[in-house]
């Protein structure tokens, strides 16, 4: 990742001035905030500086990052596996569009009936596909995460959404114009085979989600849902409120809080305003109705 021959958006910045920026990014967090605890608790690997367009690594990441340049090609492993399956070329041709952005926890990123401007490309944060029946509740026919994008239905010629793409754990992801998109498409066919097959793991995914809602106990769902997050932030550790799992679950609050009580009183997990954290997995995972094996990764 450090060849610095391959254009890449944002820069990595060399080790010394990098810590200069690291050091005054982390100076005008707020004492005590969600963004200082996390660092605190060891959960975040870089800061995203807009102002200079660069991504400021900790110093742990910046280790792994040098080890991994020594031992991987120029392109080597990017953090999405779409992109991650790209050939060295076509990779070359997507990085000066990739855009690096931090997604906030229930922001909106697509809406039924509006144009598609972006796809998303998810790094470490998670993305909910909401269908909003009238006068229902929302409810989630798929989740994104670093396995996929969010934008799929531009692939197939269309560029208005048919859901909304909310953020359901906030974190980074790459971004790319709709219309750079398209051309890419038509330009690297590795990138067409891979969102194909995404596409085709989204539908089983969806098909997977009906049985699920329909089938399956409170608890057990929340267990689900709760192991296939955790795989895609890669961590036992995450934020989510009740309200954002309700959402996505298509149930009451109520609901949601009676489902990870049960799971919490038998020590599965601990839940405290929105810190989850996985105590037992395999234990959650025997309390889970198992569709997460049907729904994408699991860890
Ligand atoms: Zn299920």
């Amino acid at each position: 990742m450090s060849d610095r021959s391959t254009p890449r958006a944002p820069e990595l910045a060399q080790a010394e001035p990098q810590d200069e920026r690291l050091r005054s990014a982390l100076l005008r967090l707020v004492t005590g905030g969600p963004e200082q605890q996390a660092i605190e608790a060891g959960e975040i690997d870089a800061i995203i500086d807009y102002s200079h367009n660069k991504v400021i690594l900790f110093p742990g990441a910046q280790e792994a990052t040098q080890h991994e340049a020594t031992h991987e090609s120029a392109h080597g492993r990017v953090a999405n596996d779409l992109l991650a399956a790209l050939t060295l070329a076509e990779y070359q041709q997507l990085t000066p569009s990739l855009e690096p952005v931090t997604l906030a926890s229930d922001a909106v990123l697509l809406e039924p009936g509006e144009p598609i401007r972006f796809v998303y490309f998810p790094i470490d944060c998670v993305v909910s596909l909401l269908a909003t029946p009238k006068g229902r509740r929302t409810v989630e026919v798929g989740l994104v995460g670093f396995e996929g994008m969010v934008g799929t239905s531009l692939a197939l010629g269309v560029n208005v959404s048919s859901l909304r793409a909310r953020v359901h754990v906030g974190g980074t992801a790459f971004r790319v114009p709709q219309v750079r998109f398209t051309e890419l498409l038509r330009q690297s066919p590795t990138l067409r085979r891979e969102i194909d097959l995404y596409i085709y793991a989204e539908l089983t995914a969806a098909r997977q989600t009906a049985v699920c809602s329909t089938f399956h106990l409170i608890e057990q769902r929340v267990a689900s849902r709760l192991l296939m997050t955790s795989a895609r932030v890669r961590s036992d550790r995450f934020y989510v409120t009740q309200e954002s799992l309700a959402g996505v679950l298509g149930v009451r609050r109520e609901s949601i809080s009676q489902g990870a009580g049960g799971l919490q009183s038998r020590r599965l997990i601990s839940y405290h305003r929105g810190n989850l954290r996985i105590l037992n997995r395999r234990g959650l995972e025997a309390a889970s109705c198992h569709c997460y094996h049907q729904l994408g990764l699991k860890r």
